[in-house]
Protein backbone atom coordinates (compact mmCIF):
# COMPACT_ATOMS: atom_id res chain seq x y z
CA UNK A 1 0.00 0.00 0.00
CA UNK A 2 1.40 3.67 -0.85
CA UNK A 3 1.19 6.51 1.55
CA UNK A 4 -1.54 9.05 1.04
CA UNK A 5 -0.03 12.65 1.73
CA UNK A 6 -2.58 14.77 2.74
CA UNK A 7 -2.36 19.09 2.89
CA UNK A 8 -5.32 19.85 4.89
CA UNK A 9 -6.78 21.86 7.27
CA UNK A 10 -8.36 24.02 4.15
CA UNK A 11 -10.66 23.64 6.37
CA UNK A 12 -9.64 21.08 9.12
CA UNK A 13 -13.84 20.60 9.27
CA UNK A 14 -13.46 19.41 5.77
CA UNK A 15 -10.00 17.87 6.21
CA UNK A 16 -12.30 14.89 8.35
CA UNK A 17 -14.11 14.14 5.87
CA UNK A 18 -11.12 13.11 4.10
CA UNK A 19 -9.24 11.06 6.85
CA UNK A 20 -12.37 8.98 7.30
CA UNK A 21 -13.31 8.00 3.50
CA UNK A 22 -10.04 7.21 3.08
CA UNK A 23 -9.73 5.00 6.15
CA UNK A 24 -13.03 3.71 5.22
CA UNK A 25 -12.03 3.31 1.65
CA UNK A 26 -9.27 1.44 2.43
CA UNK A 27 -11.01 -0.77 5.08
CA UNK A 28 -13.60 -1.61 3.15
CA UNK A 29 -10.37 -2.87 0.53
CA UNK A 30 -8.83 -4.85 2.57
CA UNK A 31 -10.90 -5.53 5.26
CA UNK A 32 -10.32 -6.64 9.20
CA UNK A 33 -7.73 -3.98 10.96
CA UNK A 34 -6.52 -2.27 8.00
CA UNK A 35 -6.33 1.49 7.79
CA UNK A 36 -4.69 3.49 5.24
CA UNK A 37 -0.73 5.22 5.41
CA UNK A 38 -1.35 8.62 5.73
CA UNK A 39 0.97 11.55 6.32
CA UNK A 40 -0.89 14.76 6.59
CA UNK A 41 0.15 18.34 7.00
CA UNK A 42 -2.91 20.60 8.50
CA UNK A 43 -2.18 24.00 8.04
CA UNK A 44 -3.29 27.35 10.13
CA UNK A 45 -6.01 28.47 7.30
CA UNK A 46 -6.73 31.85 9.07
CA UNK A 47 -3.85 33.53 7.09
CA UNK A 48 -4.50 31.75 4.08
CA UNK A 49 -7.94 32.61 3.84
CA UNK A 50 -6.92 36.45 4.59
CA UNK A 51 -4.13 35.83 1.89
CA UNK A 52 -6.62 34.58 -0.89
CA UNK A 53 -8.95 37.01 -0.62
CA UNK A 54 -6.17 39.96 -0.70
CA UNK A 55 -5.31 38.68 -4.35
CA UNK A 56 -1.91 37.53 -2.70
CA UNK A 57 -1.88 33.60 -3.99
CA UNK A 58 1.77 33.64 -4.63
CA UNK A 59 2.22 33.79 -0.75
CA UNK A 60 -0.62 30.90 -0.52
CA UNK A 61 1.84 29.15 -3.07
CA UNK A 62 4.85 29.22 -1.06
CA UNK A 63 3.02 28.09 2.02
CA UNK A 64 1.62 24.73 0.44
CA UNK A 65 4.73 24.26 -1.55
CA UNK A 66 6.67 24.32 1.68
CA UNK A 67 4.18 22.46 3.29
CA UNK A 68 4.13 19.81 0.58
CA UNK A 69 7.90 19.28 0.78
CA UNK A 70 7.15 18.44 4.41
CA UNK A 71 5.05 15.62 3.62
CA UNK A 72 7.35 14.45 1.22
CA UNK A 73 9.83 14.59 3.73
CA UNK A 74 7.69 12.58 5.95
CA UNK A 75 7.46 9.65 3.19
CA UNK A 76 4.20 9.71 1.22
CA UNK A 77 4.15 8.60 -1.84
CA UNK A 78 1.92 10.96 -3.97
CA UNK A 79 0.02 14.11 -2.41
CA UNK A 80 -3.69 15.69 -2.36
CA UNK A 81 -4.99 19.18 -1.79
CA UNK A 82 -7.36 19.01 0.26
CA UNK A 83 -9.20 21.68 -1.30
CA UNK A 84 -10.95 22.82 -4.78
CA UNK A 85 -9.82 26.50 -4.55
CA UNK A 86 -6.27 25.59 -3.48
CA UNK A 87 -5.81 23.99 -6.76
CA UNK A 88 -5.52 27.47 -8.04
CA UNK A 89 -1.74 27.22 -6.76
CA UNK A 90 -1.73 23.43 -7.72
CA UNK A 91 1.01 23.46 -10.05
CA UNK A 92 3.14 25.59 -8.01
CA UNK A 93 2.91 23.14 -5.66
CA UNK A 94 3.33 20.30 -8.30
CA UNK A 95 7.32 21.98 -8.88
CA UNK A 96 8.16 22.13 -5.32
CA UNK A 97 7.84 18.42 -5.03
CA UNK A 98 8.87 15.00 -7.00
CA UNK A 99 6.04 12.91 -5.91
CA UNK A 100 2.70 12.63 -8.20
CA UNK A 101 0.01 15.20 -7.49
CA UNK A 102 -3.58 13.90 -7.73
CA UNK A 103 -5.49 16.57 -9.11
CA UNK A 104 -8.83 17.03 -7.06
CA UNK A 105 -10.97 17.67 -10.60
CA UNK A 106 -9.20 14.51 -12.84
CA UNK A 107 -11.04 12.92 -9.85
CA UNK A 108 -14.18 14.61 -10.92
CA UNK A 109 -14.03 14.39 -14.34
CA UNK A 110 -13.78 10.98 -13.95
CA UNK A 111 -16.75 10.50 -12.36
CA UNK A 112 -18.71 12.65 -14.30
CA UNK A 113 -17.31 11.14 -18.00
CA UNK A 114 -18.15 7.27 -16.18
CA UNK A 115 -21.64 8.21 -15.44
CA UNK A 116 -22.51 10.16 -18.61
CA UNK A 117 -22.62 13.37 -17.59
CA UNK A 118 -21.49 16.05 -20.40
CA UNK A 119 -22.76 19.60 -18.69
CA UNK A 120 -22.84 19.95 -14.88
CA UNK A 121 -23.59 22.25 -12.31
CA UNK A 122 -20.93 24.20 -10.39
CA UNK A 123 -20.91 25.25 -6.36
CA UNK A 124 -18.10 26.55 -4.94
CA UNK A 125 -16.06 29.42 -3.64
CA UNK A 126 -16.25 32.28 -5.99
CA UNK A 127 -12.76 31.70 -7.03
CA UNK A 128 -13.63 28.28 -7.81
CA UNK A 129 -16.83 28.97 -10.01
CA UNK A 130 -15.43 31.94 -11.33
CA UNK A 131 -12.10 31.33 -12.32
CA UNK A 132 -10.52 28.88 -14.87
CA UNK A 133 -7.87 26.82 -12.73
CA UNK A 134 -11.19 24.31 -12.14
CA UNK A 135 -13.87 24.56 -14.47
CA UNK A 136 -11.11 25.06 -17.32
CA UNK A 137 -9.77 22.16 -16.64
CA UNK A 138 -12.90 19.69 -16.81
CA UNK A 139 -13.81 21.90 -20.00
CA UNK A 140 -10.39 21.47 -21.70
CA UNK A 141 -9.37 18.04 -20.71
CA UNK A 142 -12.38 16.05 -20.63
CA UNK A 143 -15.09 18.15 -22.47
CA UNK A 144 -17.22 18.72 -19.67
CA UNK A 145 -19.76 21.75 -19.47
CA UNK A 146 -19.59 23.83 -16.63
CA UNK A 147 -22.86 25.76 -15.87
CA UNK A 148 -22.46 28.30 -12.74
CA UNK A 149 -25.06 30.00 -10.71
CA UNK A 150 -25.95 33.91 -11.21
CA UNK A 151 -23.67 36.09 -9.48
CA UNK A 152 -26.23 37.33 -6.47
CA UNK A 153 -26.43 33.03 -5.75
CA UNK A 154 -22.44 32.64 -6.34
CA UNK A 155 -22.17 35.33 -3.41
CA UNK A 156 -24.56 33.57 -0.85
CA UNK A 157 -22.57 30.09 -1.97
CA UNK A 158 -19.03 31.97 -1.63
CA UNK A 159 -20.57 33.49 2.06
CA UNK A 160 -21.72 30.29 3.42
CA UNK A 161 -18.54 28.29 2.88
CA UNK A 162 -16.24 30.84 4.72
CA UNK A 163 -18.71 32.17 7.27
CA UNK A 164 -20.53 29.04 7.90
CA UNK A 165 -19.22 25.58 6.85
CA UNK A 166 -15.25 26.86 7.31
CA UNK A 167 -15.99 26.87 10.48
CA UNK A 168 -18.21 24.00 11.76
CA UNK A 169 -21.48 25.81 10.95
CA UNK A 170 -24.63 24.16 10.06
CA UNK A 171 -28.06 25.94 9.30
CA UNK A 172 -30.98 25.16 7.65
CA UNK A 173 -31.15 28.59 6.69
CA UNK A 174 -28.28 27.46 4.34
CA UNK A 175 -29.59 24.52 3.23
CA UNK A 176 -32.78 25.81 1.50
CA UNK A 177 -30.65 28.11 -0.07
CA UNK A 178 -28.30 25.89 -1.51
CA UNK A 179 -31.10 23.63 -2.59
CA UNK A 180 -32.79 26.24 -4.44
CA UNK A 181 -29.59 27.08 -6.08
CA UNK A 182 -29.30 23.47 -6.85
CA UNK A 183 -32.47 23.60 -8.22
CA UNK A 184 -31.70 26.35 -10.57
CA UNK A 185 -28.62 24.88 -12.01
CA UNK A 186 -30.77 21.67 -12.97
CA UNK A 187 -33.24 24.15 -14.92
CA UNK A 188 -29.97 25.30 -16.95
CA UNK A 189 -29.47 22.49 -17.87
CA UNK A 190 -26.98 20.73 -15.79
CA UNK A 191 -27.43 16.71 -15.74
CA UNK A 192 -25.77 17.01 -12.54
CA UNK A 193 -24.28 19.81 -9.72
CA UNK A 194 -20.35 19.03 -8.27
CA UNK A 195 -20.31 19.96 -4.82
CA UNK A 196 -17.24 21.75 -5.46
CA UNK A 197 -15.96 22.71 -2.26
CA UNK A 198 -15.12 20.11 0.50
CA UNK A 199 -17.54 21.53 3.01
CA UNK A 200 -20.39 21.70 1.16
CA UNK A 201 -21.29 17.87 1.69
CA UNK A 202 -21.46 18.41 5.29
CA UNK A 203 -24.46 20.24 4.61
CA UNK A 204 -26.25 18.93 1.63
CA UNK A 205 -26.60 15.42 0.93
CA UNK A 206 -28.11 13.14 -1.99
CA UNK A 207 -31.24 12.52 0.16
CA UNK A 208 -32.14 16.15 0.11
CA UNK A 209 -32.26 16.56 -3.96
CA UNK A 210 -33.45 14.33 -7.00
CA UNK A 211 -30.81 16.23 -8.84
CA UNK A 212 -27.52 14.18 -8.89
CA UNK A 213 -24.80 15.14 -7.02
CA UNK A 214 -21.13 14.36 -7.11
CA UNK A 215 -19.14 15.45 -3.72
CA UNK A 216 -15.43 16.18 -4.34
CA UNK A 217 -14.37 14.96 -1.14
CA UNK A 218 -15.81 11.83 -1.36
CA UNK A 219 -14.29 11.29 -5.17
CA UNK A 220 -11.50 12.85 -3.99
CA UNK A 221 -10.70 10.72 -1.22
CA UNK A 222 -11.37 7.57 -3.28
CA UNK A 223 -9.41 8.12 -5.71
CA UNK A 224 -6.56 8.19 -3.26
CA UNK A 225 -7.63 5.03 -2.04
CA UNK A 226 -7.56 3.09 -5.45
CA UNK A 227 -4.40 4.91 -6.38
CA UNK A 228 -3.06 4.02 -2.90
CA UNK A 229 -3.76 -0.12 -3.39
CA UNK A 230 -2.89 -0.06 -6.75
CA UNK A 231 0.98 -1.04 -7.70
CA UNK A 232 1.93 1.12 -9.93
CA UNK A 233 4.07 4.11 -8.49
N1 LIG B 1 -12.44 23.75 1.17
C1 LIG B 1 -12.95 24.71 0.26
C2 LIG B 1 -12.74 24.27 -1.19
O1 LIG B 1 -12.79 23.10 -1.45
C3 LIG B 1 -12.78 26.14 0.52
C4 LIG B 1 -11.72 26.58 1.47
C5 LIG B 1 -10.53 27.08 0.70
O2 LIG B 1 -10.57 28.24 0.31
O3 LIG B 1 -9.61 26.31 0.46
O4 LIG B 1 -12.60 25.06 -2.08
Amino acid sequence: MKTIGLLGGMSWESTVGYYRAINMGVKSALGGLHSAKIVMYSVDFDPIEKLQHQNNWSATASILADAASKIEAGGADFLLICTNTMHKVAQQVEEAINIPLLHIADATAEALLNDGVSTVGLLGTGFTMEEDFYKGRLHTKYGVNVVIPNPADRAIVHDVIYRELCQGKITGQSKKEYLRIIESLAKKGAQAVILGCTEIGMLVKQEDTATALYDTTILHASKAVKYALSSRR
